[in-house]
């Protein structure tokens, strides 16, 4: 769950010839970014509840299996954890299998959220001995804050000042012993003092497509909808890599199967005419992701562009560009990224059938 993380983006653009949002269609950060409330509760009742449930990141899941096992021997809490890799992916499934496995209890927040001292405080002296606690958005938390909770990973203390000037004194203050897992998308804005902290760091990949269809058919069973193998593979390569897209479309399908199909079982077809509704292209491309790569394409000749200009443009946040939609568009090589700014590469291109311009040419779309 990316708590803190709920924010409603209108991106309406007026500006002649930026390609429209379509009103109709959900658009990407809705599809991506914004969590409903169906999809609180869905997410918690789909939930994988212990790492045999847990689909793929196998190296991450191998190695925390042995460093619970290690742990749970000496009967020691789970040395720090640090999970890094875009929304969606499971860091927040994961630590609450962590905690399972560990036997503990898990205290969830995000960076933002702690927005005192005095707040990480009231967390951390509640915890007992080995629970868990999460910090979702990890690198969103402030400096002062962070600065309490390096005391509190090393050696369990937190260091209270009472008092200003020549009568400030330091009260050392100990807690029970416990693991921090911090979560980011963004593990390139962690500080390196509280980077170095950590004991042990996970990155989070997207999916394979394989790996999203047993996810999309446990959920299936879970919600009690029939699905055909091949509409499940159809779903989870619409699905950008991510489970926490391919539970949400599976929903959307089961809905239109069930409203304009008047069927209990998703099939192939079914499944592609619901996505197709959705605007969800085979290659999992929304109206989002097609209005950034065409503005790109319209107005910068394909790029480069800078993140703020770009940004300016589509009349978005930069961080919801960065966070949820370039690293998928990255990852499928539709876009590339260097250091004079994003540039659309030649496999979007072919995707779109426009015939990229030439210097001095108009661009032709077909
Ligand atoms: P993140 O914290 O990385 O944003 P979440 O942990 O909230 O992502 O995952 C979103 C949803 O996707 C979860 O509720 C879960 O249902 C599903 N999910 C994520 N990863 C997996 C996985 N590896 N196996 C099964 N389901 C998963």
């Amino acid at each position: 769950m990316d708590i803190g993380r709920k924010k409603i983006l209108t991106g309406t653009n007026t500006r002649p010839g930026i390609p429209p949002k379509n009103k109709n269609t959900p658009s990407s950060p809705e599809l991506l970014q914004q969590e409903t409330e169906e999809d609180i509760v869905l997410n918690l009742s789909l939930r994988p509840k212990d790492l045999s449930e847990f689909v793929g990141q196998v190296e991450t899941v191998d190695s925390l299996k042995i460093a619970i096992s290690a742990a749970k021997e000496r009967k020691e809490p789970l040395e720090h954890v640090f999970l890094s890799g875009p929304p969606g992916l499971g860091k927040t499934a994961l630590s609450h299998i962590i905690a399972h496995q560990m036997n503990s209890k898990i205290t969830a927040t995000s960076g933002p959220a702690i927005e005192r001292a005095g707040d990480l405080i009231g967390i951390l002296t509640n915890l007992e001995e080995g629970d868990v606690l999460f910090i979702d958005e990890i690198h969103r938390m402030s400096k002062v804050v962070e600065e309490f909770l390096y005391p509190a990973m090393e050696n369990s203390q937190i260091d209270f000042i009472i008092d200003k000037g020549p009568y400030a004194r330091t009260i050392k203050f100990n807690l029970k012993r416990f693991t921090l897992i911090g979560a980011t998308t963004r593990s390139g804005l962690l500080s390196s003092a509280l980077r170095s902290r950590f004991g042990m760091f996970y990155h989070f990949d997207f999916y394979a497509p394989q790996e999203l269809a047993r996810i999309i058919k446990r959920s299936a069973s879970l919600l009690g909808v029939g699905l055909e193998d091949d509409a499940a593979i159809e779903i989870a390569d619409r699905s950008r890599g991510t489970p926490r897209i391919a539970n949400r479309l599976l929903r959307r399908v089961r809905d239109y199967a069930q409203v304009k199909e008047k069927s209990k079982t998703i099939t192939k077809d079914i499944a592609d005419k619901a996505l197709s509704a959705l605007r969800i292209d085979k290659s999992g491309l929304d109206d989002y992701d097609r209005r950034v790569l065409k503005t790109i394409i319209e107005f910068y000749d394909g790029g480069p562009v800078g993140i703020e200009s770009l940004a300016a443009t589509l009349n978005d946040e930069q961080d919801t560009i960065i966070d949820t939609i370039e690293p998928y568009l990255l990852k499928i090589g539709f876009l590339k990224r260097t250091a004079r700014g994003r540039s659309v590469a030649d496999a979007a291109y072919k995707h779109f059938g426009i015939t990229k311009k030439k210097a001095g040419q108009k661009q032709l779309f077909d």
